[in-house]
């Protein structure tokens, strides 16, 4: 079983680690908020005051502590952090941190859902370190996050993704090596891009058949079933009734806030604004999501987007 260090214990960061736990590794955990590093203990996870602490296996506290790293320094470290400046200040600290005996046995990845070139800096100072790396993204929200059943995307050497693959095997049930460095968070970016707007596709046609007189059910039972189908209709329907889990029938109580679907969709502008790629459809989600999170609606599940369009008719 592995020593891992957990940086980053929010919604996410915090159920994962407990999932590794649970899987038997040893998990130092470490969060600049208290309350999230309390919350990960009571998962199981060994606390740490500090960064080093964590990759030290909570040598720094109490004298060491019985459930950490049995005293070793980490053979993993995980950083499951906002965005890419919080990612890279945190990997800058690993590198002062391990610029003493890094191991070339260590593995550094990252999780978070981040811009493509903060992920390829990240690989790069791990290679200066000597650590194997990979960037990891993932879907499948919270809820995923808290039954081990997410989707991982990685991208990183086949060494690194061999190593890492048991360790994220213990978070998700799909791990899929899309390529090298940054090619987990090209996936994830792109896959997201085709949600947001899909999902202002469906939206845009049941405000229209509302307009036509159509019910949301007749809509929804010939498109669920003919070539308009896909998961925002089937699985995330942006009205109630037709499928009674999607947030639509909670008051659009997330699911995925439209203010993540929003930073995802900047991050595919980003990214297609560097590699120059035409993504019109892209940018034209990513301005609607923007004006809906102006608006006050950020909260909001994604699938909401269909009330703007609403207002937007008058
Ligand atoms: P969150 O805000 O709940 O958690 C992030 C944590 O990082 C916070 O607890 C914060 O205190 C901590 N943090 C920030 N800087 C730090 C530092 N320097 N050192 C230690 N801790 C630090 O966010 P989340 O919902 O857990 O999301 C994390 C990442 O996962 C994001 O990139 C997000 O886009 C991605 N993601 C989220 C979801 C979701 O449904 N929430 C789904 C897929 C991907």
């Amino acid at each position: 079983m592995a020593r891992i260090a957990f940086i980053g214990l929010g919604n996410m960061g915090g159920p994962m680690a407990a999932n590794l736990v649970k899987a038997g590794h040893h998990v130092c955990g470490f969060d600049l908020s208290v309350a999230s590093v309390a919350a990960a203990e009571d998962g199981g996870v060994t606390a740490a005051r500090t960064l080093a602490d964590a990759v030290n296996g909570g040598e720094g506290m109490h004298g060491g502590h019985p459930g950490g790293h049995g005293g070793g320094r980490a053979d993993c470290v995980i950083t499951m952090l906002p965005k890419g400046e919080h990612v890279l200040s945190v990997w800058h600290a690993l590198a002062a941190l391990l610029s003493e005996g890094a191991s070339e046995d260590m593995l550094l990845i990252d999780c978070s859902t981040i811009d493509v070139q903060s992920a390829r800096e990240a690989h790069g100072l791990a290679d200066a370190m000597g650590c194997l790396s990979l960037d990891a993204p993932v879907s499948g929200g919270t809820v995923g996050a808290s039954a081990g059943t997410l989707t991982f995307m990685a991208g990183g050497s086949s060494a690194a993704f061999d190593k890492g693959e048991p360790i994220l095997a213990a978070m998700g049930k799909r791990i899929v090596h899309c390529g090298e460095a940054g090619a987990g968070q090209a996936a994830k970016i792109c896959n997201n891009m085709i949600l947001g707007i899909s999902m202002i596709g469906v939206a845009e046609a049941f405000a229209l058949g509302e307009k036509l007189g159509l019910s949301h059910q007749a809509l929804f039972d010939v498109a669920s079933t003919s070539s308009g189908q896909c998961w925002a209709l089937t699985t995330n329907c942006p009205v109630p009734g037709p499928v009674p889990t999607s947030p639509a029938n909670r008051d659009y109580r997330p699911g995925f806030a439209a203010s993540l679907m929003l930073k995802d969709l900047n991050l595919s502008q980003e990214a297609a604004g560097q590699s120059g790629a035409a993504t019109p459809l892209g940018r034209h989600a990513s301005e609607l999501y923007a004006a809906f999170e102006k608006a006050g609606h950020g909260a909001e599940d994604f699938s909401a987007i269909i009330n703007l369009l609403r207002e937007r008719a008058g």
